[in-house]
């Protein structure tokens, strides 16, 4: 896993949630009131004999009730946020062109069409929102084959005071939505620091407690079986001792790349402690899992660290095991751990 794929799952499991359940919540919340408002009024105008604006309202209803409750069933998709902006447009123009009670409709174009200045992604907004405001502007320019009735003084106030209204929406709109971009970027360093190694730039033990194996705890179908690999460093001691804490620093920063250069993109390499890393093998068993930490301890041992007239051969050791279900990663962390020191004991250099 590199900074970009660190950057990738730390925004999708902790940041862009927030997002999309703002506007899911804002979905539902506006289509179920207003749905029910226009429900209410159907019922009205029906009582009053106005056919017409019933089934209108009914209809509105209806495709707003029948859009949200298919958000729910298809809860990935984004495509129901672009169909209330449509209905919203086509529940404007209607609006327009039947006048409402008494041509009182104009006044609720406001609430509706910020509707769409809410739900819609932003850019998208801006062409739902012209488009909307474009019908409009046609219908009651020319209003001579349309039922409604509107005065020419009441249409230009009308247009003019839509686009401010429009306009004071969209710049809070843009304010809010520049605010908040920054604030994630923010959040999202400040989450990466948390969650990395400053040293080896790898994920920390921390990522994997509290991001990755929770993570893997609610998508099992995707990361079991999970194999871990426990790998500590044979007598780093010795290499601080004779050449000092820099380049032992150096040291763990050459085997650190080395194991990241030969993992996958899914698998993870993050360091646990101070010469202890750990390679977690999403989907993997427990013999290609051997296999693996098998070839990288034959790399590191065929990497010596070498620098000016340093020549260290370096080896390490490593413990495997793997959990089959979600049952409990923290004992397969354990038995990994067990099987380190089994190997440590068995003379280092060697895979268990
Ligand atoms: P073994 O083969 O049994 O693992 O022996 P070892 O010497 O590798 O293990 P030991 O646990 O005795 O020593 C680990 C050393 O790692 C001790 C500590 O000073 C050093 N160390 C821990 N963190 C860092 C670090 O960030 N940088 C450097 N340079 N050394 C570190
Ligand atoms: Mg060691
Ligand atoms: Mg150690």
């Amino acid at each position: 896993m590199d900074t970009s794929s660190l950057h990738k799952f730390l925004e999708k499991t902790h940041l862009n949630g927030a997002e999309v359940k703002r506007r899911r919540l804002t979905l539902y919340f506006i289509s179920y009131i207003g749905g029910i408002i226009m429900a209410v009024l159907a019922a009205k105008n029906l009582a009053r004999d106005d056919h017409y604006l019933a089934f209108w309202l009914g209809f509105f209803s209806f495709s707003v009730f029948a859009n949200a409750a298919l958000s729910h069933i298809f809860k990935n998709s984004n495509i129901f946020y672009y169909i209330a902006g449509f209905i919203v447009a086509v529940m404007v123009a209607v609006l327009t062109i039947t006048g409402g009670y008494n041509n009182t409709g104009l006044h609720f174009v406001y609430p509706i069409i910020l509707i769409q200045i809410i739900i819609v992604r932003f850019r998208a907004a801006i062409f739902y929102v012209t488009g909307t405001v474009g019908v409009v502007a046609f219908i009651v320019y020319y209003q001579e084959s349309i039922p409604a009735n509107y005065r020419g003084e009441d249409v230009s106030r009308f247009l003019i005071s839509l686009c401010s209204f429009i306009a004071v929406a969209f710049i809070s709109e843009y304010f809010w939505h520049k605010s908040r971009k920054e604030m994630m970027t923010d959040n999202l360093e400040r989450l990466r620091q948390a969650n990395s190694d400053p040293l080896t730039k790898v994920p920390n033990r921390r990522f994997l407690e509290s991001v990755y194996f929770e993570r893997a705890m609610k998508n099992p179908a995707d990361y079991f079986p999970l194999s871990i690999v426990v790998v500590d460093i044979d007598y780093f001691k010795k290499i601080n001792d004779n050449y000092g804490h820099d380049v032992g620093d150096r040291v763990l920063v050459q085997v650190a790349t080395l194991m990241k250069n030969a993992i996958r993109a899914t698998d993870v390499v993050s360091r646990t402690g101070g010469e202890e890393f750990l390679i977690i093998y999403p989907k993997t068993t427990l013999s290609m899992a051997v296999k693996l930490a098998e070839k990288i301890r034959v790399e590191i041992e065929n990497s010596p660290f070498i620098e000016g007239d340093i020549f260290h051969s370096i080896t390490a050791s490593f413990g495997v095991a793997t959990a089959l279900t979600d049952a409990n990663i923290n004992d397969t962390v354990k038995l990994a751990d067990e099987h380190l020191y089994e190997a440590k004991g068995a003379g280092r250099n060697r895979v268990m």
